[in-house]
């Protein structure tokens, strides 16, 4: 199990996906909340909570998960919301967790996007931002297919502001040069979550614990 669990978040188009390829790229194992919440809309089971708790309208004609009317219900309804995330939260958390135990590297990544908004920046070691202004941001994803200026502006609605985030995160990363400039500041964030896995090794062979459980 990693000494280090470090969670990274950023707003969308930030550039998470790139820097966790690059993390990647340097043996880190990476977990990602979104894929493991794709997952889970995808599976049977799930798909009939979230129709027996959400409603029928909440599935298409082959039963998949009809996800722009699911976008739509949350944010209209709060009540709906709560009911999603009491579907889906949980889960998602008991993978991740998964996920680490199951990873022997010094230390490991986990992209949550939505960590400050879901409050739970608690659970990790360190957490990272990945920060790019918004006009950038908003410039990559009109890149996106299907994804017009109103939708970009809805899903950014969704997120806690630049400056909050920026205030809370312990780690940064700037994303609004070039590639070779990302990849520079990720090979030393990596050296810095190398020696820090370290140190806290160096404690746990002291009998200091340094990991909530
Ligand atoms: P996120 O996962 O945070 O939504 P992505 O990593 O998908 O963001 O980045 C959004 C888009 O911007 C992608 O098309 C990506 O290739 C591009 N991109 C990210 N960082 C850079 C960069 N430093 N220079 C040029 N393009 C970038």
């Amino acid at each position: 199990m990693p000494k280090l669990v470090v969670a990274m978040t950023g707003g969308i188009g930030s550039g998470k996906t790139t820097v966790s390829e690059i993390f990647a790229s340097l043996g880190i194992p990476v977990i990602d909340a979104d894929r493991i919440v794709s997952d889970l809309l995808a599976s049977l089971p799930i798909r009939q909570l979230i129709r027996r708790h959400l409603g029928r309208g909440c599935l298409d004609r082959q039963g998949l998960i009809n996800r722009g009317f699911l976008r739509q219900t949350i944010m209209a309804d709060p009540s709906r919301r709560k009911r999603l995330e009491g579907i889906l939260h949980p889960r998602v958390w008991q993978s991740i967790e998964n996920g680490i135990k199951k990873s022997d590297a010094p230390y490991c990544l986990v992209v949550v996007p939505l960590l400050f908004e879901t409050g739970q920046q608690h659970r990790f070691d360190r957490t990272l931002i990945i920060d790019a202004p918004d006009y950038l941001r908003i410039r990559r994803l009109r890149h996106r297919p299907g994804w017009n200026l109103q939708h970009i502006r809805t899903m950014l609605s969704l997120q806690v502001s630049r400056r909050l985030r920026l205030s809370l995160a312990q780690d940064r990363i700037e994303n609004h040069g070039t590639r070779k400039q990302l990849q520079d500041q990720v090979e030393k964030l990596d050296r810095f979550y190398r020696q820090l896995a370290a140190a806290k090794d160096v404690q746990d062979s002291f009998g200091v614990s340094s990991r909530a459980s």
